[in-house]
């Protein structure tokens, strides 16, 4: 597999791009936005500039890995040599199922398509298209540069040859892949998304406050940052809407999500990208102050 296509040039899409060009993979990074494509392309750009810096790759090293990104706003145009495709669009189960309906019309018969989805079903995914044994998860963490692992998710009609396909590309990238099988939340943010949760309950039920909660945590079990923080970075709209498919998709009201979460997120304090969450982040994330008392 030489050539890439990835779907979504956002936060997950430019590292994807960014972690498949350094590895000298030809990657065509596509977008409906322009002004995401730029935006990601700047973010490739200075990601590669601070590993210059550190003398993690050399000024070659950072032209070449940029020299093989091309960017497209035509989807068509941009996977029609594709391998394999990484889709990184917004989560959204009607856009992504619209997507792959799109990529099974215009890929080579040959491609793999494989999505970065948290939370939604591969094998819905791959029942969009006339080729569900092509169709897998492969979920890389934020930031992907970063990063070590990537989940692999078999949907229900994935095949062995794709499941090998993607797990040796994955090393091929300097990640750890490992496989889970495809029920909601599959393995990372089945058990994430209930620690936060239980997080956030306990703050709710005035257990103990936001600093207490996320230094428990951080010092007692060697997390590098406490849930609540962890929360705020992921989104708590993210976290809300994650903990609403393990509510629904597996029926146990243990995963009901907190209904401090919910009026969180009705108020539009979404965390570190709104500007507030269980912090307050106006003077910055590294002086982020506990945002109130949340009763
Ligand atoms: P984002 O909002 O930063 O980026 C999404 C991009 O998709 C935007 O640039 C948007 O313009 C583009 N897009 C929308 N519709 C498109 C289409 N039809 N064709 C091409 N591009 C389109 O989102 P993100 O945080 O990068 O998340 C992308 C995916 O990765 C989601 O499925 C999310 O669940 C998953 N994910 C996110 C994280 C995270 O920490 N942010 C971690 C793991 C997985």
């Amino acid at each position: 597999m030489k050539n890439i296509a990835v779907i979504g040039a956002g936060t997950m899409g430019n590292g994807i791009a960014h972690v498949f060009a350094q590895n000298n993979y030809s990657v065509s990074l596509i977008d409906v936005k322009e002004e995401s494509l730029n935006r990601g392309v700047a973010t490739i750009t200075k990601n590669l500039d601070r590993m210059v810096a550190k003398e993690k790759i050399d000024e070659a090293k950072k032209n070449q890995t940029l020299a093989n990104i091309t960017t497209y706003t035509d989807m068509a145009a941009g996977v029609k040599e594709a391998d394999l495709v990484v889709e990184a669009a917004t989560e959204n189960v009607d856009l992504k199922l619209k997507i792959f309906s799109q990529l099974d019309a215009v890929c080579p018969e040959k491609t793999i398509l494989s999505s970065n989805t948290s939370s939604i079903s591969i094998t819905k995914i791959a029942a969009a298209t006339k080729r569900p044994d092509k169709v897998i998860g492969m979920h890389f963490m934020n930031p992907v540069p970063i990063m070590k692992l990537v989940e692999i998710i078999r949907g229900y009609a994935t095949s062995n040859a794709t499941t090998e396909a993607v797990v040796s590309m994955s090393q091929n990238l300097g990640k750890v892949p490992v496989e889970c099988n495809d029920y909601p939340g599959f393995i990372a943010n089945r058990i994430l998304m209930p620690m936060i949760n239980e997080a956030i309950i306990s703050l709710h039920e005035g257990v103990a406050g936001v600093a207490e909660i996320d230094t428990i945590m951080k010092l007692g079990m060697a997390h590098p940052m406490g849930p609540l923080q962890l929360a705020d970075f992921i989104g708590l709209d993210v976290c809300l809407s994650i903990l609403n498919v393990l509510h629904d998709g597996l029926g146990n009201p243990k995963y009901a999500p907190c209904p401090l979460l919910v009026n969180m997120v009705m108020a539009g304090k979404l965390g570190a990208k709104s500007g507030e969450g269980f912090y307050d982040y106006s003077e910055g994330p590294k002086n982020a102050k506990v945002a109130g008392s949340f009763v």
